[in-house]
């Protein structure tokens, strides 16, 4: 620098301030206005879970990076029945609630057809990638209002473009929403990540080298182990091997470490009860980023994650499980290398990410009953057959209930029609019946939610999940800790916190650092988005931006 006269160094220094000016312009005018959004929901992930994971969570470019430069909503709730994997996938990308998206269910009793529906299902459409298979006959349709992509998709006349990643096919279909460019998930029979003839006639050729790598092959090859001293598993969690947990590495393997290798080349559908289930969905996921040129221009793009691992793995061995722990301190590191990508693909300040869940979920009721604990378990087809039985000793006829499936009690309509039994009656006869059921707090007229006996807010949430072409005449609502489900393992579907308190952690482009402690809804984060990025709300949303953590 000494050997620049003054009067040059003043020049450059002029010409570097305008060359600034000009950036800073540029910057200013698309301040805070990602070129990216994605979108991570972890299936399954419970809001506590950040707290008390957070000591053992290694990486700082993880999850620790929400906590230390973006904003967490501490107090967010899901505002509706039941609490599933489809509902919490579609209402959050919607902001919008099974009542008005129409996804009441991952399976509900259609009262029209008089059958299950599958929430993807569509005949109509042909499966890509691997020939001949009904993995793929999936698609959006069964989806009623607009989601996150699309509106970004109409606000850019479909120049967005929009990519779903997941291993369960709802958990890429629901947020890529209808006019997505693309959404992959994993078959479990050919270990290949598929779609379907709904988004192209074939897979983009990164998806097709990505399978041919045949990364479940390798990754089985690492067996599963521990990724931290074995004293931290036993300080932190319940003992590694119970009776009620369930054993879905095989019979014989009850605890760590799990051999994996014996899968190779023989069963792809156990990866997904394992954290290499979360590493193929953040490897395919990078892929997309790169390949697709995702957030390279000013154009903003949608990339939604699902990783769904966490929820088979939480099914199984439940939330204070060893497996858990282990499984979330590796998609920590997973979320890092995610971060990473994005870091240098798209650039730090240039895009967002909001990370939560679809649901979460209730203890095992056997840890539930070792702690003494309320709880237990239920059995909706044992629930189905009572009432009927009950039904036919008060001489009616014991096909009147046609499915009880998430809670909802399924009449047969045109049965009652051609019997002349009035709905009041039925409704009132089979609450006689499941209102003493032990584990029955109470059952709701679903179709007058609002008028019953519980508090308003838990009303609400009933009358969020009914549709009339989609939920049941009856939703019977359990006393908490009861579970549907079997003497191992555990669920979620019902109202109480445990299953309706999820994370919501957002960074980057736009958004505050911060805590916010008060009251937030999943309903709450499509309007936040699309308000970030100064675009119409999807077209059913019906909460609200959560303007505290906007810049
Ligand atoms: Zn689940």
């Amino acid at each position: 620098m000494k050997n620049i006269t003054p009067l040059l160094f003043c020049f450059i220094t002029l010409i570097s301030n305008a060359q600034t000016a000009k950036i800073h312009k540029e910057t200013i005018s698309h301040k805070g206005k990602p070129k990216l959004i994605v979108g991570i929901m972890v299936d399954q992930m419970r809001w506590d879970y950040i707290n008390r994971f957070k000591p053992y969570f290694t990486s700082q470019n993880g999850l620790n990076r929400f906590l230390n430069e973006g904003s967490t909503c501490d107090n967010t709730l899901i505002p509706y029945v039941p609490t599933v994997t489809a509902c919490g996938h579609a209402s959050v990308y919607t902001g919008s609630v099974p009542s008005i998206n129409g996804i009441t269910g991952n399976n509900w009793f259609d009262n029209q057809k008089q059958k299950s529906v599958y929430c993807v299902e569509d005949e109509s459409v042909q499966s890509i990638g691997v020939e001949n298979i009904a993995s793929g006959k999936m698609s959006p349709a069964n989806l009623w209002t607009t989601t996150i992509g699309d509106e970004m998709k109409i606000a850019s006349n479909f120049k967005s473009k929009v990519i779903g990643i997941s291993i369960k096919d709802r958990g890429a279909i629901l947020p890529a929403g209808h006019s997505a460019d693309g959404a992959f998930w994993y078959d479990s029979k050919t270990g290949y990540f598929i779609s379907s003839s709904y988004y192209a006639p074939q897979l983009p050729t990164w998806v097709t080298a990505y399978n041919a790598r045949h990364r479940p092959d390798s990754l089985y090859a690492l067996d599963w182990n521990l990724s931290l001293k074995k004293s931290i598993y036993e300080a932190n969690c319940d003992n590694d091997q119970n009776e009620y947990e369930s054993t879905p590495l095989g019979k014989d393997q009850k605890g760590f470490p799990y051999n994996l290798h014996g899968f190779i080349g023989k069963d792809y559908s156990k990866i997904s009860s394992t954290p290499y289930g979360n590493t193929l969905v953040a490897e395919l996921a990078q892929q997309a980023i790169i390949n697709e040129k995702l957030g390279q221009d000013n154009i903003t793009d949608l990339l939604a994650v699902s990783f769904s691992s966490p929820d088979y793995i939480g099914h199984s061995f439940g939330p204070d499980s060893w497996e858990t722990l282990d499984g979330y301190v590796k998609l920590d590191d997973l979320i890092a290398q995610l971060f990473t990508t994005l870091d240098k693909q798209v650039g730090k300040d240039n895009y967002t990410v909001f990370l939560t869940a679809d649901h979460a979920v209730a203890n095992i009721p056997g840890f539930a009953k070792k702690h003494k604990l309320p709880g237990g378990v239920v059995n909706e087809d044992q629930i189905k057959k009572g009432l009927s039985d009950f039904l036919m000793s008060k001489g009616l006829n014991g096909k009147l209930i046609s499915a009880v499936r998430e809670y909802n009690v399924h009449f047969n309509h045109s049965l009652m029609d051609s019997l002349n039994i009035n709905n009041d009656k039925l409704i009132a006869l089979s609450a006689q019946y499941l209102e003493k059921l032990p584990e029955v707090l109470q059952v709701v007229d679903a179709r007058n939610a609002t008028a019953s006996g519980l508090p308003q807010s838990l009303r609400e949430r009933i009358a969020n999940g009914y549709n009339p072409q989609r939920a049941g005449d009856i939703l019977i609502v359990t006393k908490s800790g009861y579970v549907d489900g079997f003497f191992t393992g555990t669920s979620h579907g019902v109202l109480y916190n445990y299953d309706a308190h999820i994370p919501l952690l957002l960074l980057g482009a736009g958004i505050k650092h911060g805590v916010i402690n008060a009251p937030t809804y999943m309903t709450d984060i499509a309007p936040t988005i699309t308000t970030l990025l100064g675009i119409q709300m999807p077209s059913g949303a019906i909460g609200k931006p959560i303007l505290e953590v906007l810049k």
